[in-house]
């Protein structure tokens, strides 16, 4: 029988795959992002790989791509004129900073509603009202709250016999984070734009909600680093199944599958300053 151990470098011998006799054992070695590793030293090896090649993605965000902006939109929908985009986008360059959906909203221009539709259009998408269905509570434990608070998402609703994730948005669609979520649950997402008081509702609620562990981990940034801290806490929770994604400014391993999950979390810093996802 072959080594079916992942690690090209495992030094199980040959003969000890023979004698389990043609099937791993359940309960046995790890799996890493849908590879099966005998040991934990081939899990390290192998952690280390996805992370060499997770790392660069970190860095390098996409860039959006180019959309007409918010002003232009609403402007041709008659909702502002020419003077009331220039008043609030000299506003938001003045004070440097600020969505300018925002701006207009406070300069009594446009409101929520306009805001919102007009960013559905912005990103086709759908509008979602987040604040009549409740059901992004359910499943608010399934991501991170650091990466939910650092993408404005929250998952308006989770069908798994689908392999539909349905994620709401309020700022533009954050297309490294619906990547993400893909790897992760092996899904399809679907994005929507929710109105910016509903999500942040929304992100209050969850944040009062119990919640499986997370550990955000700030002074590594290495591969081999990052591997090794991996495999020890895969050690300690005793789990047989790791996911390791690169979501936004982090790297989120998840442990332990769907029965008991726990997520480690890696601020990668020292990238580019990015200017958001396409305000
Ligand atoms: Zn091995």
């Amino acid at each position: 029988m072959a080594n079916p151990c992942s690690n090209p470098e495992c030094r199980r011998p040959r003969r000890f795959w023979r004698s389990l006799a043609g099937s791993r054992k359940d309960g046995q070695g790890v799996e890493l992002n849908g590879q099966w590793y005998c040991s934990l030293s081939c899990l390290e090896g192998g952690a280390r790989r996805v992370l060499n090649h997770l790392l660069p993605e970190t860095h390098a965000r996409q860039q959006p791509r180019h959309r007409v902006p918010l002003g232009l939109l609403l402007l041709s929908k008659g909702v502002i004129d020419d003077h009331t985009l220039r008043a609030a986008l000299n506003a938001q360059q003045e004070c440097g900073q600020g969505r300018l959906g925002d701006w207009l909203r406070r300069l009594g221009a446009a409101t929520e509603d306009q805001i919102t539709k007009a960013l559905s259009v912005q990103w086709s998408c759908p509008v979602f009202p987040l604040e009549k269905h409740p059901r992004f509570l359910e499943c608010a434990g399934l991501v991170p709250l650091p990466i939910l608070e650092a993408a404005r998402m929250a998952l308006a609703h989770y069908q798994p016999k689908s392999g539909s994730l349905y994620v709401a948005f309020a700022d533009g669609i954050d297309h490294s984070a619906l990547r993400a979520l893909e790897q992760m649950f092996d899904c399809r997402t679907e994005a929507c734009i929710a109105r910016e008081s509903a999500l942040r509702q929304a992100l209050q609620q969850i944040r009062n909600l119990s919640r499986p562990p997370e550990i955000v981990i700030d002074r590594l940034g290495d591969p081999v680093e990052i591997a090794h801290e991996v495999c020890r806490y895969a050690e300690d929770s005793k789990t047989n199944e790791v996911r390791v994604v690169s979501c936004d400014d982090y790297i989120w391993a998840r442990l332990g599958g769907n029965d008991k999950p726990s997520s480690l979390l890696f601020r990668i810093t020292g990238r580019p300053v990015s200017s958001g996802h396409g305000r």
